[in-house]
């Protein structure tokens, strides 16, 4: 089924075969499975293989699971409520108290507060750099056991150099993570496929591709490296590694950020994140394709500043949006404009509001709203200054877009 291309994988994972079956998957709205008798019980307690409380598994969510495993290419993932849940789960399977991360300064909002205000509560520190393989090799310590990068990063749309990275990380015994929002949920990119070890979603975005829903999901690839993290090796024969095998990443990920944490996503919310899937390629191709005209047009704008978006031949990133992107350079792009209040209060089909991978186009002012909470500084270097407008492309007519976007001008 893995040489399947995506447009196939997204439509027919964990749909099942047969007579009366359903073409779709039911919403399993329960939250405890039940047993014949109570050595049944006590086995599923013991192997947490099968169904017994939907904290735990739930067949909705798993169905979830295997088209997000198969979309990016891995081994195994867990869903989880949100994307912000996700990149939590992620980083903490892999960090703990004494660990250090290094990140690409090019990234959400949320997970710069992550790593600088919540993680060192746990004693885990980041170091962010600007984001370019000489700049995160130069920042790696003994101690550093991950590198989180976006993959087009989100708003500046700097493209991560996956290879560059897993080579550094590996290098060091450290894991190599991406977070793939807006990638597309794989469909952009696979970044398990150059390397990368660990890759989160927030399938908010163009998976639930109406803003009707939130979820994340963390997938790992079949092939890491964790006899350098002291996470999984400490312990003699009684270690995560030794007890685990292969599955020791994937494993700890589900006992920490469902199990344990109970960052679970919902069966209903499950349902519509799997059913986004059937037709994100659809959207975000087209959605690609108006980015691209829409950067454009506003970069030969009189009116337009700085026009940031890696799929034109002038953004520092564009050798590597060739180089690991298909399908297009993604959805998301800034310009700047001289009065953001103005501009913004002018718009009739563009929508103000926080949100990527919605089928409606949507801005905002990152300065004052994603990225406000963050330090100035942080900010600029995420990308952003206070005249950016960032732009989720959606997918209406190319035209009703520069229209609207001309008369707020
Ligand atoms: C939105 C977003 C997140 C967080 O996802 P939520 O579903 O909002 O929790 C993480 N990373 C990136 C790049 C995002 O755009």
């Amino acid at each position: 089924m893995n040489h399947w291309d995506y447009e196939t994988l997204a439509v027919q994972t964990s749909i099942p075969r047969g007579l009366g079956e359903s073409i779709g998957f039911p919403i399993h709205a329960v939250a405890a499975f039940q047993f014949d008798t109570l050595e049944e019980a006590q086995s599923e307690f013991q192997l947490n293989t099968g169904l017994s409380y939907a904290r735990l598994q739930n067949p909705t969510v798993k169905a979830l699971e295997d088209r997000v495993t198969a979309l990016e290419g891995g081994a195994a993932t867990v869903a989880l409520a949100s994307g912000q849940a996700a990149s939590f789960t992620a980083i903490l399977s892999v960090c703990r108290a004494g660990d250090h991360i290094v990140a690409s300064s090019s990234l959400f909002g949320g997970s710069t507060g992550m790593l600088n205000n919540i993680l060192p509560l746990m004693g885990i520190r980041a170091t962010l750099v600007e984001n370019h393989p000489d700049a995160i090799r130069a920042a790696m310590q003994d101690n550093t056991r991950l590198i989180w990068a976006e993959m087009i990063a989100n708003p500046s749309g700097d493209i991560a150099d996956i290879g560059a990275l897993a080579q550094i990380a590996h290098e060091r015994g450290a894991l190599l993570a991406i977070d793939n929002t807006c990638g597309g949920a794989g469909y952009l990119c696979r970044p398990l496929d150059f390397g990368a070890d660990i890759v989160t979603n927030s399938l908010t975005k163009w998976a639930g591709g109406h803003g009707s829903v939130m979820g994340g999901s963390v997938t790992v690839g079949t092939a890491h490296d964790l006899s350098r993290i002291p996470g999984f090796t400490d312990g003699g024969e009684n270690s995560i590694l030794k007890l685990r095998g292969q599955n020791a990443l994937a494993w700890k990920q589900r006992w920490l950020g469902v199990q344990q944490l109970g960052m679970v996503a919902s069966p209903h919310s499950a349902f519509l994140l799997a059913q986004g899937f059937e037709t994100l390629a659809l959207r975000l191709s087209r959605e690609c394709d108006n980015a691209l005209a829409l950067a454009q047009w506003l970069q030969a704008h009189p009116k337009v500043g700085k026009v940031s978006y890696a799929g034109l031949p002038d953004h520092p990133h564009h050798h590597l949006a060739q180089k690991y992107l298909r399908h297009g350079s993604g959805a998301v792009l800034t310009f700047e404009v001289d009065d953001p209040s103005a501009f913004l209060s002018r718009l009739k089909v563009l929508r103000i509001a926080p949100n990527l991978g919605d089928v409606r186009t949507l801005v905002v002012h990152p300065w004052t709203t994603t990225h406000g909470r963050i330090p100035e500084a942080a900010r600029l270097a995420a990308g952003v200054t206070a005249r950016t407008i960032r732009m989720s492309v959606g997918v209406e007519a190319l035209e009703d877009l520069k229209a609207d976007i001309e008369q707020a001008l």
